[in-house]
């Protein structure tokens, strides 16, 4: 198995599914504004839900939207171990993150108060607004490190020659092609250390 080392200042993260654990925020709305609770995370085994979901699509782009407008409202947290290792790279280093999400400014707001002891100008956000335009912004960024929970994405990023560092997660577990993979946190943090 390869090792990985990670350059902190060379690397970008992706929000949803990796800094927020967005698909916790997805239950949640499903259960207290839908009344639907028979749905667990490990359920999520594609990243498009209605593929997985026995929710019918008109909720689930609800839901989504609501997610995308409201990440206060909606309850959406970090993933365990994202504040403190962002917090400990963004006292050296600039923090960027790239989403596909079409709209900037509440996710923008979420991290800026999630990662309350890193500085604002030290979190920069670009929201590209689709998955396919990842890989263009990233290389203007000069961005050598992609952390992404999108297996599709990841595939595009590592054929641009990134090196995509997959974010396990139930929903990119089917990965034929074996790309790096990190299982949380914790083994971010440690990468990025032993650069
Ligand atoms: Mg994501």
């Amino acid at each position: 198995m390869k090792t990985l080392k990670i350059n902190p200042a060379e690397t970008g993260f992706d929000i949803d599914g990796v800094v927020a654990d967005t698909m916790a925020s997805f239950i949640n709305i499903a259960k207290q504004d839908y009344g639907i609770h028979n749905i667990v995370k490990e359920q999520i085994t594609s990243y498009w839900l209605e593929e997985c979901l026995p929710i019918p699509d008109e909720i689930i782009e609800k839901i989504i939207a609501r997610i995308l407008t409201d990440p206060f409202g909606t309850g959406l947290k970090p993933n365990p171990g994202a504040v403190e290792t962002l917090t400990a790279v963004g006292q050296e280093h600039t923090l960027v993150f790239v989403t596909a999400r079409p709209v900037r400014e509440p996710i923008c707001r979420w991290l800026e108060q999630t990662l309350s002891e890193v500085q604002p100008e030290r979190i920069n956000v670009i929201a590209t607004g689709e998955h396919s335009a990842k890989v263009s912004v990233l290389k203007k960024l000069g961005i050598k490190y992609f952390v992404e929970d999108h297996l599709a994405t990841c595939l595009e990023i590592h054929k641009a020659g990134i090196n995509a560092i997959v974010f396990d997660q139930p929903w990119n577990r089917n990965d034929p092609d074996s790309l790096w993979r990190v299982k949380g946190w914790k083994e971010l943090g440690a990468l990025m250390k032993a650069a």
